[in-house]
């Protein structure tokens, strides 16, 4: 059975993205099937996995108003090892069709079920907000991944969406949690971040992950080959590290 995770930040820029593709490269390096899900209407997920978003025939578009299936719609990325069931602009539609609709946070939760033993790992890069896509996200989910920058307004950002989380699991889905807080675009000598990183520690304990990404311009690079850094450079840091997480999240998940 597929476990399932958002890779969730209602900030953008913050690296979700960056993680949700690296992620998967990382799982399907080391022999994990994996299914990524792109919830964003800006498709970089879908790009920055050699989907080509204007030329795809379905998405996750057709997908939420149930007029095709994940296995007619996602596509395996040949360069990248996983699967990709992507986005494009048409999903920025999907928000107000899907308001009149029955089940209208359920959709993905249903269409995932048909496709649970197919993979091991289910991610699902969500968009910048606390929306009705993200919210179909959060209910499909047994867990959360928040990749975020050790600054100083990290952590009030964080609060928001700790709360929407607590939501969302007393209300709609009692296996949501957050896995875990991933500190990513890290530059040690920062004392700021580095103090950011101690009081973030100090507060979530073990639900700070391991692994640091480390800032690391290969990462920025790759998806304009359109691959994510650990396919298109593995020996650099920020690959090296997205493999150590990958490992770490299948340590994870076997505790869960
Ligand atoms: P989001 O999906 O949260 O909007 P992205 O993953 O698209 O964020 O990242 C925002 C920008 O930061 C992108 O240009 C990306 O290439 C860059 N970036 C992300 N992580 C790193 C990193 N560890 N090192 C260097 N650049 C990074
Ligand atoms: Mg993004």
């Amino acid at each position: 059975m597929a476990k399932i995770f958002c890779i969730a930040n209602q900030k953008g820029g913050v690296g979700k993205t960056t993680t949700a593709v690296n992620l998967a490269a990382g799982l399907a390096k080391i022999g994990q099937r994996v299914l990524l899900v792109d919830l964003d209407p800006q498709g970089n997920a879908t790009m920055g996995s050699g989907i080509d978003k204007r030329a795809m025939e379905q998405s996750v578009y057709d997908v939420l108003l149930e007029s095709s299936t994940i296995q007619e719609a996602a596509v395996l990325s040949e360069k990248c090892g996983y699967h990709v069931l992507g986005a494009n602009r048409e999903l920025s539609g999907a928000e107000i069709e899907l308001v009149a609709l029955e089940r209208r946070n359920e959709r993905l939760k249903a269409a995932l079920e048909a496709v649970q033993s197919d993979f091991d790992f289910v991610l699902i890069d969500c968009p910048p907000s606390l929306s009705m896509l993200t919210l179909n996200g959060l209910c499909s989910a047994h867990g959360v991944i928040v990749p975020m920058q050790c600054e100083y307004f990290a952590l009030e950002g964080l609060t928001d969406l700790v709360n929407t989380i607590k939501q969302v699991h007393a209300n709609m889905n009692k296996h949501l949690q957050i896995i875990g807080l991933l500190r990513v675009m890290f530059d040690p000598r920062t004392t700021l971040q580095q103090q950011v990183s101690d009081q973030l520690k100090a507060h979530f304990g073990d639900k700070v992950f391991d692994t640091v990404i480390p800032r690391n311009v290969r990462l920025a690079e790759a998806p304009s080959y359109g691959v994510p850094g650990v396919v298109f450079d593995p020996a650099a840091k920020g690959s090296k590290a997205f493999i150590e997480f990958a490992e770490e999240m299948v340590q994870r998940i076997q505790k869960m």
